[in-house]
């Protein structure tokens, strides 16, 4: 990587935010501490969709293009380029007990951002995180607003929990209220049942599913149970998370309505513990998880075979770190997707399906700076040389000049 002198040497308050490293490499946050370079060169091969390449890009003013500008860059940055990842099931905001105070979810933000996630689905939070919209160091946010749960059938303190005659008008505010999302808990452990078991009877579901369409938000449920889905398909649902329960049925259902799935296999691998402590007393709950569990990943890898719209999504919020969305693409490769694939649920697909800017002229600058073709070597994403937001540097390998 090739600095120019305008933006070294560091500024002393720059010492304060270092972070070391593996291997004893010194990476910082330059927001706010750097001038914004007008220009950055970005030298390697850019990757505009998974199967394109181009050569030659620049960010000017925090905008991409393909046309030399003028000027002289500021920056020169090196290696394969690829569009800023996409966690299209975060909880920013939210943690094990419920909301978190706000330099809680700014951190959450902050290590999603550094780890290369640049553009968050927001996939239910207690906070209102509208205010982190409005910080140009912040990776970018859809929000859901709150989860819809069915009363006393989810987590304690996440999610405004209703009945079902009150689900419509609920999700038609939560509609309002977030950035063109809706998030349901579509199923959750009755405990009087002893197993998973819906939340909301179909025609619940149906009222609520069309009360956010009117709106002009897409809904998402958490599913994790087979019969849930059915429900889920026939109230013309846009998106399933998790969907461990996908059966051979489904499957045509999804490709033909155009449900994505958001698998997030790096949470399911919780499972066996969650079995684990509902051993005693639920045994046939922990034997439904067990078996779930077991076929995650012949799942996931049949509704790709089979055409359904794969997203990456880490879950991050209760039970998973913030920042791990590669560890979620390197599980999906594990599932059998092939690496560009696996890639591409994180990348130009997820932005495209949120109708997200990409690697395009004139796009925002949000790109990220690796040592080698992320599409061949998926762990070259987890030792980014650059991370570029807005057209700033916010994470980059600063070499001593020559
Ligand atoms: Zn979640």
């Amino acid at each position: 990587m090739v600095v120019n002198e305008a933006i070294t040497p560091m500024p002393p308050a720059a010492e304060d935010r270092s972070i070391t490293m593996p291997g004893n490499v010194v990476l910082w946050s330059a927001v706010r501490l750097l001038p914004m370079p007008e220009i950055i060169e970005f030298s390697g091969t850019v990757l505009t969709s998974p199967d394109s390449e181009h050569h030659g890009m620049w960010a000017v003013d925090g905008k991409l293009t393909f046309i030399r500008p003028a000027g002289n860059p500021d920056i020169v940055l090196d290696g394969w380029v690829l569009p800023g990842l996409t966690d299209a099931h975060c909880h920013i905001g939210l943690g094990p007990a419920g909301e978190v105070p706000g330099h809680v979810a700014e951190a959450q933000a902050l290590q999603d951002r550094n780890a290369g996630t640049l553009l968050v689905r927001d996939a239910g939070s207690p906070s209102d995180t509208r205010w982190l919209q409005h910080r140009r160091d912040m990776p970018r946010i859809i929000r859901s607003g709150r989860h819809v749960a069915r009363t006393r059938r989810y987590l304690k303190n996440l999610a405004l929990e209703v009945e079902p005659g009150d689900l419509a008008e609920t999700v038609r505010k939560q509609a309002r209220a977030g950035d063109g999302w809706v998030k349901l808990v579509g199923d959750w452990i009755d405990r009087d049942a002893g197993d998973l078991a819906p939340s909301f009877p179909a025609w619940a579901l149906r009222d609520a599913v069309l009360a956010a369409h009117e709106e002009g938000a897409r809904v998402t449920a958490h599913c994790f149970a087979e019969d849930t889905l059915d429900d889920m398909l026939d109230a013309g649902i846009d998106c399933i998370e998790h969907g461990t329960g996908l059966l051979p049925r489904h499957i045509p259902r999804f490709v033909e309505q155009g449900v994505a799935l958001v698998p997030t296999l790096i949470n399911i691998g919780t499972f066996p513990d969650i079995a684990e402590r509902a051993d005693v007393k639920f045994p046939v709950y922990a034997a439904h998880m067990r078996s779930l569990w077991t076929r995650r990943n012949e799942r996931v890898l049949e509704a790709f075979e089979a055409g359904v719209r794969i997203l990456a999504g880490t879950d991050a919020g209760t039970v998973i770190a913030h920042g791990r969305i590669v560890d979620e693409v390197l599980a999906l490769n594990a599932a059998g997707l092939p690496a560009a694939a696996a890639l591409d649920s994180a990348a130009w697909a997820a932005r495209s399906w949120l109708g997200a800017e990409g690697v395009t002229e004139g796009a925002s600058a949000d790109v990220l700076v690796c040592a080698e073709d992320p599409r061949e070597s998926l762990t070259t994403l987890k030792t980014l040389r650059s991370v570029v937001l807005r057209g700033e540097l916010v994470r980059g390998e600063l070499q001593p000049r020559e």
